[in-house]
């Protein structure tokens, strides 16, 4: 095969041009990244995506946490043209239904835990939010209880970018913009133990973290509040791993107050904690889980909510039409990746491989992160992980915020060739499951290179000063 480079020819320039003349992008000063100039990625192969100066680069970040099985399947583009050619497209709304998204629905319920046996599409993530949000009221709405309407959700989550997924996410920057949260939502805080955790042990704060559910809801009143959602792990948040204690502890105060349980699943659905649902690896049965990124791989948009039972059974017995559904609901050719993605999950054993086998190599890996002077505590869970940099190790002390010491890592890294993401001072990574025991020493290898380069230019700028 030739290099990529030379199969795709860009002039990488005047694309930039066009980029910063007409395309706003997603989350992104247009004004600013006109001087510099997007980067132009042309190519994707495994775990590697080359850009159009030929510049080969490890994605850390499987893209947005979503192309699991790595880039270049062709099973997946096969799968995508034989049903363009057949059916590329048709609705769900008039009593009509295709075969591609009743077998998906299958086959998702088929590796879903017990008790969901029901499978609503939407074309992404933040749509599932929303139609959970809309399909809980009127649970309760059905059920004769309609003042049970709010949603308690958490600080620093992300829900998604719509309306209603950016009011449910906990994402200050984001509230800002635009009068969010709408009303009917409260937020308490995240389970971050680096932050919070001060005096406790890990499992007692776990616990604690759960008790300002149970104090939240309690103020609100349990009769008004309807469900609470989070994600299994915090992944834009910066990978915030709970404690083990959290979650069960979670479970059993939604159920205590009759609070419906929501799991975020669409950065953890579909294996990447090593389970095909985080909140198997978890320990708790939520009522409702949302999915997208990793159902598809990102080959195609799509998402979703798996519905359990107990929302099912009374939406379905009693609750008559549900007015709410998208054009491209059940999308054919969407439906078609998504099976064909799950078979290679299956076919490959790839979530079983990241519970028994490349996880904890990948954890090992990235956990003796940990030896390195600028980084003050990295913790792995599957193929999900974040690192702290701090200034001073012995007492874990930060950097100020305003120094940007994140993005002075990320940016040593994308330069030598390595996707990683910064939240804050947290750098983050998600490999795609395919990645190997090799791969995994050449990621780390490259990591802690970028770190000693990022140290000494910290050094250099004289942010070290009065550390250990
Ligand atoms: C990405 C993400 C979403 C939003 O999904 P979109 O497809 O971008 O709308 C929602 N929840 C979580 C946990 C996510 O990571």
């Amino acid at each position: 095969m030739n290099s990529p480079r030379d199969s795709i020819a860009v002039d990488t320039k005047s694309v930039q041009a066009l980029d910063s003349a007409h395309y706003i992008h997603a989350f992104t000063d247009t004004k600013a990244l006109a001087t510099q100039g997007a980067r132009v990625i042309v190519k994707g192969e495994g775990i590697y995506i080359w850009d159009s100066e030929g510049k080969k680069i490890l994605d850390g970040m499987s893209g947005l946490w979503c192309v699991n099985v790595g880039y270049g399947r062709k099973e997946l583009s096969r799968a995508a043209v034989a049903q363009m050619d057949v059916l590329p497209y048709y609705n769900s709304f008039f009593n009509t239904t295709n075969l591609p998204a009743v077998n998906l629905a299958k086959a998702i319920v088929d590796v879903a835990p017990d008790g969901f046996n029901h499978v609503f599409f939407t074309g992404s993530g933040s749509e599932g939010n929303d139609t959970i949000f809309r399909m809980v009221r009127r649970f309760w709405d059905v059920k004769g209880q309609p003042q049970k309407k709010t949603f308690i959700a958490r600080h620093n989550a992300y829900h998604g970018s719509t309306v209603c997924g950016a009011s449910l996410g906990g994402m200050s920057y984001m509230h800002e913009q635009g009068d969010l949260p709408i009303p009917g939502i409260a937020h308490i805080q995240q389970p971050y133990y680096f932050e919070h955790g001060q005096g406790l042990s890990e499992d007692e704060f776990g616990l604690k973290a759960a008790s300002w559910l149970e104090e939240k809801i309690l103020e609100l009143g349990a009769d008004k509040v309807a469900a609470f959602i989070g994600e299994p792990v915090q992944g834009a948040g910066g990978v915030i791993i709970p404690p083990r204690t959290y979650w069960p502890e979670i479970q059993r105060i939604c159920a205590k107050y009759d609070v419906l349980l929501v799991s975020d699943e669409v950065i953890c659905g579909f294996g990447r904690l090593g389970t095909w649902f985080g909140c198997q690896t978890l320990g708790y049965q939520p009522d409702l889980i949302t999915f997208a990124k990793g159902v598809s791989s990102g080959y195609i948009p799509l998402g979703g909510v798996l519905v359990g039972d107990r929302v099912a059974n009374v939406l379905i017995e009693q609750g008559g039409d549900f007015n709410h559904g998208f054009t491209y609901s059940g999308h054919p050719v969407a439906c078609a990746v998504a099976l064909e993605n799950i078979a290679i999950l299956q076919r490959e054993n790839l979530v079983e491989r990241i519970r028994t086998d490349i996880g904890p190599y990948f954890k090992q890996q990235f956990e003796a992160l940990t030896d390195h002077p600028l980084v003050g505590v990295a913790n792995a869970c599957g193929l999900m992980a974040g690192l702290v940099l701090v200034k001073n190790k012995a007492t874990l002390e930060m950097f100020a915020a305003d120094k940007g010491v994140g993005m002075v890592c990320r940016g040593h890294l994308f330069g030598n060739g390595m996707i990683m993401r910064a939240v804050g001072d947290r750098l983050i990574i998600a490999p795609p499951f395919v990645i190997t025991r090799g791969q995994i020493d050449e990621m780390m290898g490259l990591i802690r290179s970028c770190l000693d380069a990022a140290h000494a230019d910290i050094k250099g700028r004289g942010w070290l000063q009065h550390s250990a």
